[in-house]
């Protein structure tokens, strides 16, 4: 199979945009994994069960078809559908974002979800972006990324990507909160939680540019 490219790391490290560009560059297929994770739980508001009825959200899980589409817009990436509707915009709400460590938790979401990310790795030529990735997801990727940056910065970014998107102002001080308790969550599950792989390079993006962050994991690619 192709090389596999895993980067984790908390919320708000620059994980997406920095995979985007990797995939981008090498011509990789780009696969968002908290994107499935958020399309999950954007279900489960919108049904009105709880975030910590494991058996009511792995029966609702059953009966919609959570498919991973290619698409070729803006370039080669999977695009989460659930029922055949793009949900791009709507798992990226304020609410979905703080529901969505509580059902990430649960070890049938977790099975299910893997197991399509799995899938989709067999024949390599990914570039998988998660918590998980390195450890439990893809633990025989060629290349292992874990992506940090102080919560400070990370909070600064949030801010940033919420002017961008038109959204109300969140203070700094908020934004560290809230990012700070997703990582608790992240960190403290009991399955896969997010963690450092042995073998990955770890990244601090405090003061790199994208293109740096960028060129340094195509480095490793490449070597
Ligand atoms: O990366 P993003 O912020 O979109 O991830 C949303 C949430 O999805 C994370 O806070 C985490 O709870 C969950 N997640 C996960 N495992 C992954 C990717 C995301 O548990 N591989």
């Amino acid at each position: 199979r192709q090389p596999i490219i895993a980067i984790d790391g908390p919320a708000g490290a620059g994980k997406s945009t920095v995979a985007h560009q990797v995939a981008a560059k090498l011509k990789l297929v780009y696969l968002d994994t908290g994107a499935m994770y958020r399309a999950i739980t954007w279900l489960v508001l919108q049904h009105g069960i709880k975030v910590d009825d494991e058996c009511a959200i792995a029966e609702l899980v059953s009966h919609y078809c959570i498919e991973l589409t290619p698409s070729e817009d803006p370039l080669y990436s999977l695009t989460i559908m659930i029922n055949g509707n793009n949900l791009n915009e709507e798992i990226r709400s304020v609410e979905v974002t703080s529901n969505v460590s509580a059902v990430a938790s649960h070890k049938s979401v977790r099975q299910a979800l893997v197991k399509q990310q799995q899938t989709w790795g067999q024949k390599g030529g990914l570039v998988a972006e998660g918590r998980d990735i390195g450890t439990h997801v893809f633990p025989d990727a060629e290349v292992k990324i874990f992506l940090n940056a102080s919560i400070e910065e990370r909070a600064r970014r949030r801010q940033q990507d919420f002017q961008r998107q038109g959204e109300p102002e969140v203070s700094l001080e908020q934004l560290e909160k809230q990012i700070a308790e997703r990582d608790w969550k992240d960190s403290n599950r009991e399955v896969s939680p997010l963690q450092k792989a042995n073998n990955a390079i770890e990244i601090n993006t405090d003061g790199l540019t994208v293109s740096q962050v960028t060129a340094i994991i195509i480095q490793k690619y490449q070597h």
